[in-house]
């Protein structure tokens, strides 16, 4: 197997010394570790909360090479190795002696560009303002929604924004995505279905964005790219996907418990 490994950190007091530590096991283990990212290394390695994991999935344009995160950070739903673990992580991981992890990423299509999300795309008004929009799934006109907004969430994303706004929380394994309403208003002016919904694999969810409210609405992907403008959106499960290594199956329950509640 390859020796290399990429490092991702933030720049926290613990994460500088958690750093200090992790090198001196991967060296004591055989790994090398890369200056910059390399695309042909054996695992990406995340230091800090789900913030510097995400970007690490950004920054290395959702990578297919295995991810792993030591929790420096505060909830670290991502993050499953605490720092007192480094070393029993990196023996089992040169055993083979871990699981592999599928995430679905988001893939949405808005004028000929394609952004990826692996928690979610938000669609919102950048001031305190109600949008309107228009929804259609599978090409069928859905809802004429009025609110503050909308989330598309991947199932391991329903655990964040969306189940703030009242979304359920989709068990990685699912095969699907869900889409949740902000604050959806109570009119009869508008037709818009309040409960989230959880789609198939294969949906597609289009979004139009009345004309009225085009200058405050924008698209807000794992609340970092955010882009604006007229638009009609097209979002649907990406064929990418990011491979997560874990260590204890049973780990999704144990970070709903412990981490969550
Ligand atoms: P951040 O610093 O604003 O923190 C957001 C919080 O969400 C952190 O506590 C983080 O640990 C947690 N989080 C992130 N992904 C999670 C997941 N998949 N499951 C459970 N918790 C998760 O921003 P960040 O750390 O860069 O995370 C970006 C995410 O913040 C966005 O993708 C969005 O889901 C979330 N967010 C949540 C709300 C809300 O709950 N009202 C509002 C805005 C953004």
């Amino acid at each position: 197997m390859n020796n290399k490994i990429n490092i991702f950190k933030n720049r926290s007091k613990l994460t500088k010394s958690t750093y200090q530590k992790t090198k001196k096991i991967l060296h004591r283990y055989g790994y090398k570790i890369t200056p910059y990212y390399e695309d042909d290394a054996a695992l990406n390695l995340v230091l800090g909360g789900d913030g510097a994991f995400i970007n690490a999935v950004h920054q290395s344009k959702f990578s297919q090479i295995p991810f792993v995160g030591i929790n420096t950070g505060h909830l670290g739903f991502y993050q499953e190795i605490e720092p007192d673990n480094i070393e029993d992580f990196v023996r089992d991981f040169s055993n083979g002696n871990y699981h592999m992890e599928i995430l679905s990423v988001l893939e949405t299509k808005f004028k000929n560009k394609t952004f990826d999300s692996i928690n979610e795309l938000v669609i919102k008004s950048n001031k305190s303002q109600m949008i309107r929009l228009k929804v259609f799934i599978d090409g069928i006109f859905i809802e004429s929604f009025a609110g503050d907004g909308l989330i598309i969430s991947t199932p391991h994303g329903s655990t964040a924004y969306s189940l703030s706004a009242g979304g359920a929380i989709l068990h990685q394994s699912l095969n699907g995505f869900e889409l949740t309403p902000i604050s959806p208003v109570y009119s009869n002016l508008n037709n818009t279905l309040r409960a989230p919904i959880v789609l198939p694999q294969d949906a597609t969810i289009e979004i139009s964005v009345s004309k009225r409210d085009f200058d405050h609405t924008v698209l807000i992907f794992d609340g970092r790219q955010e882009i604006s403008g007229d638009f009609r959106i097209k979002t649907t499960l990406s064929k990418k996907k990011i491979n997560k290594v874990i260590l204890d199956k049973n780990q999704y329950w144990s970070n709903i418990k412990d981490k969550l509640m």
